[in-house]
């Protein structure tokens, strides 16, 4: 008997695992892969508070400053957190959004400067400011190595008595309106709480316990293009005119991606998502190279799929559903890596005290999926600006 199984070893459920280990509770971690067989290890693991709402972009910035910035000293070891600097590069229609979101983030502390166009090349000397009308910089973001930043916080949380074990969950165990553990194809593994973090796969073990998460699987590529030597790194940067995204990696490649306006949806979490297609390949380069001219003809090195699990307002589904003693952590549509080591830290709180420190934490549950209460910000993003 345990407190709490965690079900998922991605970068959510380690980081959950550690701060409840952090305050004691006697925690076992189950993934059916071991660890890391989900997105995780694919992600982009771009770290930057520039967000549409307050409490995300308090999330994505007590991560960055209170955890991927001083690593070592608040978790152990490396996480190979590279500060690039961050650049948001709005289009005239997401403009105004921009410039009211930063109005609004700069009170809650969080360090963003606005450009114009022609400022841009003071930051970023590589990027052209076509199609561009105004720039919000971060100097302090960057990004991680999304492998070391789990392996890291599994490490951290088994040196404070939390145990990861290698076992597929088959169903959560419930009677009465209760959880008491997981059926696992190991046995039963039992426990007061059960926290579902298992990403894509989570709305599969809900629904074994009456509870429906809207959580769909949808295929996502991102591109890897060698970076050419004479060129040492860039910013990070968000190119709504050219809807994508891109940043530097640590091989003398950059990553692009798009937001995918067009969703993939897959049959479930399991389907396979193949090879990248060709026309993506080519059109990413295409889109890289309209703003980083020097990556014009950059030679493709390689490219990754895998199934997102993406909600209808493409915000997370976090805290207590369903029978007591289960919580649930998934539905991050994309944007669940730079905010991790924070959210970690609010559900452990939120199974032990009751409660997370942030209170508007409490209207991410599934319920506002049958109310119609989505999550938007004030000044929301178009399709391909970041939540
Ligand atoms: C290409 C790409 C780019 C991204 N870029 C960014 C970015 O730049 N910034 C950002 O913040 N976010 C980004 N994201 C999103 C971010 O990576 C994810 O939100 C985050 O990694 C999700 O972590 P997780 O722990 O919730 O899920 P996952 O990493 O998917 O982990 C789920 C785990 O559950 C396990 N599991 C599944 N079913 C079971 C079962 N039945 N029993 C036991 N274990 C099970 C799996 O093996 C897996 O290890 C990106 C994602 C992708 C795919």
């Amino acid at each position: 008997m345990t407190d709490v199984v965690i079900v998922g070893a991605g970068v959510v459920g380690a980081s959950v695992a550690f701060h409840l280990a952090e305050r004691g509770v006697d925690t076992l971690v189950l993934d059916a892969a071991g660890c890391l067989g989900g997105q995780t290890p694919r992600s982009g693991a771009i770290i930057r508070g520039h967000h549409a709402t307050v409490v995300e972009a308090g999330l994505a910035w007590e991560s960055l400053t209170d955890y991927y910035e001083r690593w070592d000293e608040r978790v152990g070891g490396g996480c190979g957190f590279t500060r690039s600097g961050f650049a948001y590069l709005a289009d005239e229609a997401d403009a105004p959004a921009v410039r009211a979101n930063v109005a609004m983030l700069r009170p809650h502390g969080l360090a963003e400067e606005l450009l114009e166009p022609d400022e841009l090349a003071e930051v970023e000397p590589a990027a052209v400011p076509d199609g561009i009308s105004l720039v919000a910089y971060e100097e302090r973001a960057g990004y991680a190595d999304p492998v070391a930043t789990t392996l890291g916080l599994l490490a951290a949380a088994r040196r404070l008595g939390a145990r990861v074990e290698r076992a597929r969950a088959v169903s959560v165990i419930e009677s009465g309106g209760r959880v008491s553990g997981v059926l696992t194809d190991a046995g039963a593994r039992r426990a007061d709480a059960v926290l579902l973090a298992a990403g894509a796969w989570t709305p599969g073990l809900a629904a074994g316990v009456g509870v429906e998460l809207p959580i769909r699987a949808a295929r996502i590529q991102v591109m890897l293009y060698q970076r050419p030597y004479q060129l040492t790194t860039h910013l990070v940067m968000t190119d709504v005119a050219n809807d994508t995204y891109l940043r530097p990696t640590a091989d003398w490649c950059t990553l692009v991606g798009r937001h995918a306006p067009e969703r993939e949806w897959l049959a479930g979490p399991d389907a396979d998502t193949g090879e990248p297609d060709e026309s993506f390949v080519r059109d990413c380069r295409e889109r890289l190279g309209r703003r980083v001219p020097s990556m014009r003809d950059a030679a493709y090195r390689l490219g990754r799929t895998c199934a997102l699990d993406i909600t209808p307002d493409g915000r997370p589904v976090l805290g207590p559903t369903g029978p007591d003693g289960l919580y649930v952590a998934a539905g991050w549509s994309g944007s669940g890596f730079g905010k991790a080591p924070a959210i970690g830290a609010e559900l452990a709180r939120w199974m032990v005290d009751g409660g997370p420190e942030r209170p508007e934490l409490t209207r991410f549950g599934p319920r506002r999926f049958v109310t119609g209460e989505l999550i938007t910000g004030e000044h929301e993003y178009g399709a391909t600006g970041p939540h």
